[in-house]
């Protein structure tokens, strides 16, 4: 089968980082599948030599890897923080009010567009995912349950709903078209409409080691040079972008119309392609080397495991998220290493996690069971974790991470 860029139609043949094998990162299993057989696929990541984008070949339906999507945004207080902070900004900066339209694609469970509607300004969410666009209509939002693309942008401007504000946050790693993706946003945004989109940003990932931010239904893996090209390409300026802390480093970028001149090119934008190309980002080599620096890790994070198991110690993990499940199949950690896990969601209590079968418990059973060392898997949300879990210093258990390397806090 030959692989070709999904932007620039290149044939791909460079290798970025081979994950192995593994299961879908959020088919998360019920405790009645737990007998039953898995698929696997392999995670194997390339570069395009011609236009840089990093890229998973697609090989399974978008229909089957978001129809039941886990993740709800809402049980996160650090990213509704994100969200509520975003919301006055933007409206600050752009004077949005009664009279403009904020349009979200995915949209998830409302919880940024419920800071919107709070303000008085209508909103429409657009989230493929079933059970949480059920969850935001139970909330007052009004939520499209589609994907985005041409198709559905052409049917949103039939019915004359175009956006003033069309947000577009964590989804265009998702997307398996992204060509079509940003042609629909071009449609449904209004002549003198911003465009903001959030995703996490390829230097920070490759500076900081954050392989596990890899999985089947990231497709895509964006620098600001590529994502630039993209926009540029379907006639969209962008005309500033914003580095935020969010999944381990994320870029906002915000775009215009190439035809609509209102707001001027901050010097941001330059700066940070100037940045990206002296860090190598415009070079193959860099991508080359990545694949070996993840292996490395790999070892050091098993010589944690082996050795804190042959002292006798007990280690459970904090978290099920996606990028828990890349690391922990990817380093074939089981129950062997990890008892447990624990998680707020009640969606993912009583699961367990895709592959590697560690059961996903109340976090009270961390209190019950005071572990020596406590994984947190999202270690995006290690201080708001730490945080809540603090008790666990009242034995003695420490708390590590394990990207960009082994770190354990005592
Ligand atoms: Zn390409």
């Amino acid at each position: 089968m030959i692989n070709k860029c999904r932007f620039c139609d290149n044939t791909l043949e460079h290798i970025f980082v081979d994950l192995g094998i593994s299961p879908l990162a959020n088919a998360y299993v019920a405790a009645k599948q737990t007998n039953q057989m898995e698929p696997f696929y392999p995670l194997r990541v390339y570069v395009c030599a011609q236009c840089y984008l990093v890229q998973l070949p697609v090989f399974e339906s978008s229909e089957k890897i978001f129809c039941d999507y886990a993740y709800f945004s809402s049980f996160s207080d650090s990213w509704l923080q994100h969200a509520k902070a975003y919301t006055d900004l933007i409206i600050d900066r752009f004077g949005f009010d009664s009279e403009s339209h904020v349009i979200e694609i995915a949209s998830n469970d409302g919880y940024l567009l419920q800071y919107f509607k709070a303000k008085g300004i209508p909103v429409l969410g657009i989230e493929p995912a079933q059970n949480v666009a059920r969850a935001a209509r139970e909330a007052g939002i009004q939520t499209l349950e589609k994907f985005f693309g041409c198709q559905t942008a052409r049917e949103l401007a039939k019915e004359g709903k175009y956006a003033d504000l069309l947000i577009g946050n964590n989804v265009l790693a998702h997307v398996p078209d992204i060509k079509d993706f940003v042609k629909g946003m071009k449609i449904i945004l209004k002549p003198h409409g911003v465009i903001t989109v959030e995703f996490p940003h390829l230097l920070r990932l490759i500076e900081e080691n954050q392989f596990d931010t890899i999985y089947h239904e990231h497709f895509s893996y964006f620098s600001f040079a590529v994502a630039n090209k993209v926009f540029e390409h379907h006639g969209l300026r962008i005309f500033d972008v914003d580095e935020l802390p969010t999944h381990g480093g994320s870029l906002r970028i915000y775009a215009r119309h190439v035809e609509d001149a209102t707001s001027g090119i901050s010097e941001k934008v330059a700066a940070l392609l100037e940045r990206e190309a002296a860090e190598g980002l415009e070079n193959l080599e860099l991508y080359l080397t990545f694949n070996q620096k993840v292996r490395s890790a790999k070892r050091s994070i098993l010589e944690f495991m082996v050795k804190t198991k042959n002292e006798g110690k007990t280690i459970v993990g904090y978290g099920a998220p996606a990028k828990g499940n890349t690391l922990l199949n990817y380093c074939g950690i089981r129950t062997d290493f990890i008892e447990y896990t624990v998680d707020r969601s009640p969606y993912k209590q009583g699961h367990f996690l895709p592959g590697t079968h560690i059961p996903i418990l109340h976090p009270d059973k961390i209190r019950e069971t005071q572990p020596d060392y406590v994984i947190i898997l999202p270690w995006n949300l290690k201080d708001e974790i730490m945080n809540q879990m603090a008790h666990i210093r009242e034995w003695n258990g420490k708390f590590v991470t394990l990207i960009p390397e082994v770190r354990i806090y005592s």
